[in-house]
């Protein structure tokens, strides 16, 4: 496997980053996680734009310009030959010492990735899944802005444990409100009075490039999209539920906290959203080949 790191194609055994990396120490950094099917990149130039306002936010300049990274994107996909793949773009705040100052890493480290999607197992889309609500609350905009896709996910992760240590794979995340926000790595929606609502990102949910594409081809097909805010109580009671996210693409959400959501098998509209979504994946992006 090749992987892209500063400007080369290097092999997997010698992409190496030193451990003053304040990514690694801090974890100082910025990331997006990217599907591409049948040569096809989903999305890129919005997972591009994203990587871009996360690092501006942070302050941490990417040492290359948006067109070289696409560029260094499809540069890795082919050199490992892959049409349906998982790309992984990291760019750290890079070498510096012991102490916080991010002025002390002169240079960002930029790698890529690409491989094959580990995706959930095709039953769990046919069945739906069982997930519960976590203790931990998702951090507050005010804190750690959720629009940041930092490489800190230990908010994220503490919530994905408690899922486990329940015996469910993922968990639904409060604000400190309470409000439903969202999943450890995927956004939530729910059908409720035959309307599609989505926690706004301002409640602390991450804007997702999955939500945004379902909430389009949601209003498309005349289904009306809000962003709402969603209690435990909404969720319990929703017709449909379900998530949405580059790697688990839109998951059927059939139990949540023990509680059936409408009949206990994927609704209807989400089963329609999962084939629009799946017929555009396979035809519109930047082609690979
Ligand atoms: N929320 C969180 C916390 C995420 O990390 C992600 C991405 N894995 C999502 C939502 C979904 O975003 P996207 O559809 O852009 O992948």
């Amino acid at each position: 496997m090749k992987v892209y790191l500063n400007g080369e194609l290097v092999d997997k055994e010698s992409a190496l980053i030193s451990v003053f990396d304040h990514g690694y120490l801090y974890g100082d950094g910025v990331f997006e996680g990217i599907r591409a099917y049948n040569g096809i990149i989903f999305k890129l130039r919005e997972h591009l734009d994203r990587l871009y306002r996360s690092a501006h936010m942070i302050m941490l300049e990417i040492p290359l310009a948006k067109v070289k990274m696409q560029e260094a994107v499809i540069a890795t996909m082919k050199a490992n030959n892959l049409k349906d793949a998982y790309i992984r773009v990291v760019v750290s705040r890079g070498e510096g010492d012991l102490g916080l100052d991010p002025r002390k890493c002169k240079n960002p480290n930029v790698v890529i990735i690409t491989d094959k999607i580990v995706l959930y197992p095709q039953e769990l889309y046919e069945k739906g899944m069982e997930i519960i609500t976590v203790p931990t609350r998702r951090n507050i905009p005010e804190a750690i802005n959720p629009q940041i896709k930092s490489l800190n996910y230990l908010n994220n992760i503490l919530a994905k444990i408690e899922a486990i240590n329940s015996g469910y794979q993922e968990a639904v995340m409060l604000n400190h409100d309470g409000l439903v926000v969202e999943c450890t790595g995927d956004n939530i929606f729910i059908l409720k009075e035959n309307v599609l609502l989505t926690p706004p990102a301002y409640l602390g949910a991450l804007k997702g490039i999955t939500r945004d594409t379902v909430i389009e081809l949601a209003r498309k097909k005349g289904i009306e999209v809000k962003e709402d805010v969603i209690t435990r109580y909404d969720l319990y009671n929703a017709q449909e539920c379900f998530l949405t996210g580059t790697a688990a693409e839109i998951v059927p959400v059939v139990k949540i906290d023990g509680r059936v959501i409408g009949n206990g098998k994927p609704g209807k509209i989400t089963l329609q959203l999962i084939e629009d979504f799946r017929e555009l994946t396979i035809r519109d992006g930047v082609a690979v080949y």
